[in-house]
């Protein structure tokens, strides 16, 4: 699931954990299939604290749970170069320079294909 899905789901239990305790009286429904979860009238006043704590503290748990994951290690890095065209792994150049042709400075993959857009639909046709 996305992140950011995780983290504005998180921050609605903590609003709803929130304006439970504050303001625990316009929550609908009290039945849940028939059965009754809530006391009459889905008035959560005596309950409130309790309830409450629980989402909130769901919220922090699944807040924390999703922000202490790792975020996904960087993808190799590609690089190409302006002169012969050759595509490299950034780790394996010197100080990003071409290995064909000296001292010619390679481009990130992205910021190259920004520079000469008419290579990619070339790309693209193939
Ligand atoms: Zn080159």
């Amino acid at each position: 699931m996305n992140r950011i899905i995780i983290y504005v789901f998180s921050i609605i239990l903590m609003v709803g954990g929130i304006s439970t305790i504050f303001h625990p009286s316009p929550y609908p429904p009290s039945s849940f299939f028939g059965i009754d979860t809530l006391p009459k009238g889905g008035d959560v006043t005596p309950i409130k604290w309790e309830l409450g704590f629980i989402l909130i503290f769901i919220s922090i748990l699944l807040f924390f749970s999703e922000y202490r994951k790792q975020p996904k290690p960087k993808p190799p890095q590609y690089t190409k170069c302006p002169k012969c065209k050759e595509v490299f792994n950034y780790n394996e150049l010197k100080d990003g320079k071409c290995k064909n042709c000296k001292d010619v400075d390679t481009v990130d993959l992205e910021e190259y294909f920004k520079k000469y857009p008419e290579e990619l639909e070339e790309k693209e046709k193939v």
